[in-house]
């Protein structure tokens, strides 16, 4: 990725195939991974993150996790699901937190997701498949 030769305004991506592309501007979607390390040294079952229950328990009765690293049931899209927003982590640790104080409330909010991107406000509610309908309004 470089800037444009002949526009300030404009940059230039060359592929591995030395074909070039110029654009105004460029998205890098790095994506992330779960550090379990701690978890892994701890003994606790890690797949795709740690795996956890509807309130956050660990296969190890005395850990409990919740957030982005957390692999947990979603009783909505019925099946496990690592979600990484802040809704999530925000939601995941009240019910994890509550559970470590002995009051057992399943966690079962919708995946939900929002986001300010310039003047833009995102919101995505539950799992966007792939072949999903696009409305615009
Ligand atoms: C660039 C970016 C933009 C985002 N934008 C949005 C958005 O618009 N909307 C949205 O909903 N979400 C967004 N997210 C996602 C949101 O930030 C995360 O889902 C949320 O912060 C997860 O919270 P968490 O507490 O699970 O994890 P984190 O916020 O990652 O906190 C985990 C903490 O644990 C610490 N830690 C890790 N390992 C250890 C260890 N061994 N010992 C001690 N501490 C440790 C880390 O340093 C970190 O401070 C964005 C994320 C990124 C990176």
């Amino acid at each position: 990725l470089e800037d444009h030769p002949n526009d300030a305004n404009r940059i230039r991506a060359t592929f591995a195939d030395g074909s070039t592309l110029d654009a105004d501007f460029a998205v890098a979607g790095i994506g992330l991974a779960p550090h379990t390390a701690l978890a892994e040294a701890a003994g606790v079952k890690v797949e795709d993150g740690i795996v956890v229950d509807h309130f956050g328990a660990t296969d190890d009765p005395r850990i409990f996790a919740c957030g982005d690293v957390a692999n947990h049931p979603s009783a909505w899209l019925k099946r496990r699901v690592r979600l990484e927003s802040w809704a999530n982590a925000q939601n995941q640790a009240i019910a994890a937190a509550k559970a470590l104080l002995g009051t057992f409330e399943p966690y079962a909010d919708i995946p939900w997701f929002w986001s300010d991107q310039y003047d833009v406000n995102l919101q995505i509610l539950g799992d966007i498949p792939a072949d999903a309908q696009l409305a615009v309004r």
